[in-house]
């Protein structure tokens, strides 16, 4: 036993202690203070609430000439194609079916082993379409060739390769390179929740310590989904620059899950005197006396050294598929549609764990077309005229957000939305449940853009 240990855990069971009585910061946004019985009780009541009350909406799918096909994607995916996942294929979309996601989009870190695009998880798996991709240069590339030869490019250089040969590249992890410009992305991520993660600067810290992890246990095993969501905030700063890129060129906004399935913590006894902490992948954090770990989990006396004693993964792949999803609009349920579908940004992406947004639509009427009121859906170029009208429809009552050039025209409450343009601009809606006193972002539409003389696609 190194002594190093013992005093960092002292320090550490102190720590979280006072962290787990003295909670008397503002009730908000801060992840630590949700942490309790009676808040995710409410989140659960929540949530069977509003699965109770959703309605079927009227025009889902088919807005215009084209009807299409909502779908529901998970972008950023980690499996254990990438060092810091476990994940097998057949639990991802075991997992993936339970959260209600019919496209699974791998993000994985590139290695020597195995070519991320070659060797990596593609086709239709029990309906599930999968989609082999990585997260390279600060991108999420969707590539259509091995880019083993091009895994030292610049990434300027490299979105260019991708994008000329037909595939996707989204900006990633944008709280990291808020200045990046890069030409001809297809979009960026507009919600990252590793990113709201981190965020949380006091859950992070309790997280150090493996004893606080215990008593969380307790919590996850009756509230898995709303512990794991109560890192959820609204994303300001991602949504800023996104509005500021669109500025430039228009960006599709996606959600990405980051998951990976490696937090938590796994304790095992290590000899008669101590007790082992490791994380989910199997690496050892720390070593801690048996006699500190002996009052919050159970040592049976005929334990042997190697036996685990305890494990707890907090990120489970259910929970953070489902936490947020990216909806997509396609013509057709094939990596084609959504191919297409990311290309012309008809998406929007939602905080399903709260409400399943299916249903969702929203687009800009014409009611000046001389043959007949002609139909945008999200994420086309309008040409502006004097009677432009935004409209859009969820499953529940909400509140909505309009927001053009970044900034909220107009708040309303209700399942349906209608409002009149009174001038060209970059438009986006956005859709808020309330819970108790607390209202939480639901829905965040991509832009219509409707600009002067411009009819682009
Ligand atoms: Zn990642």
């Amino acid at each position: 036993m190194k002594p190093f240990h013992v005093q960092r855990n002292v320090i550490a069971l102190v720590w979280g202690s006072l962290l787990l009585v003295g909670t008397d910061h503002a009730f908000g946004q801060d992840a630590l203070d949700r942490l309790k019985p009676d808040y995710l009780q409410r989140m659960r009541e929540a949530r069977e609430r509003f699965a109770l009350q959703r309605q079927a909406v009227a025009n889902e799918g088919s807005i215009s000439q084209d009807s299409y096909r909502s779908v529901r994607a998970n972008l950023h995916v980690h499996s254990e194609l990438s060092h810091d996942s476990r994940g097998k294929i057949e639990d991802i979309v075991a997992a993936a079916k339970r959260a209600g996601t019919e496209v699974l989009m791998f993000t994985e870190h590139p290695s020597k082993e195995k070519d991320f695009y070659l060797d990596g998880n593609q086709g239709i798996r029990d309906e599930v379409l999968l989609i082999p991709g990585a997260e390279m240069k600060g991108m999420l590339v969707f590539p259509t060739l091995s880019l083993r030869p091009y895994e030292s490019s610049e990434p300027i250089d490299l979105a260019r390769l991708v994008r000329t040969r037909g595939g996707h590249v989204f900006l990633s992890h944008l709280e990291e390179r808020m200045d990046w410009e890069i030409p001809g992305l297809s979009g960026v991520e507009i919600y990252n929740t590793h990113a709201d993660f981190k965020k949380q600067k006091r859950m992070v810290e309790a997280m150090k310590n493996p004893l606080w992890l215990v008593k969380l246990g307790e919590l996850v095993k009756e509230y898995p989904q709303e512990v794991f969501s109560a890192l959820q905030s609204y994303p300001d700063d991602y949504l800023k620059r996104w509005d500021e890129l669109n500025q430039i060129a228009p960006h599709c906004g996606v959600a990405a899950n980051d998951a990976h399935q490696n937090v938590g913590v796994r304790i095992r006894l290590k000899d008669a005197d101590s007790v082992s902490v490791e994380d989910p992948i199997g690496e050892v954090l720390l070593t801690l006396p048996k006699l500190l770990a002996a009052p919050v989990i159970k040592i049976p006396s005929d334990a042997m050294p190697g036996n685990l004693l305890f494990s707890l993964q907090l990120d489970p792949y259910e929970c953070s598929l489902r936490h947020a999803g990216t909806h997509l609009l396609v013509k057709e349920f094939s990596r084609e549609g959504v191919w297409d579908a990311l290309e012309n940004r008809r998406a929007f992406v939602a905080f399903d764990w709260l409400a399943d947004a299916k249903g969702f639509n929203a687009w800009v009427v014409d009611a000046s077309d001389l043959i007949g009121p002609a139909v945008h859906s999200i994420g086309s170029r309008v040409r502006w005229s004097d009677d432009l009208h935004w409209v859009a429809h969820a499953p529940l009552n909400c509140d909505w957000r309009l927001l053009r050039n970044g900034s909220v025209v107009v708040e309303t409450k209700g399942s349906e939305f209608k409002e009149r343009l009174i001038e060209p601009g970059i438009y986006r809606i956005e859709a808020w449940l309330t819970v108790g006193e607390e209202k939480l972002p639901w829905i965040l539409s991509n832009p219509i853009f409707v600009q002067e003389g411009d009819d682009g696609g």
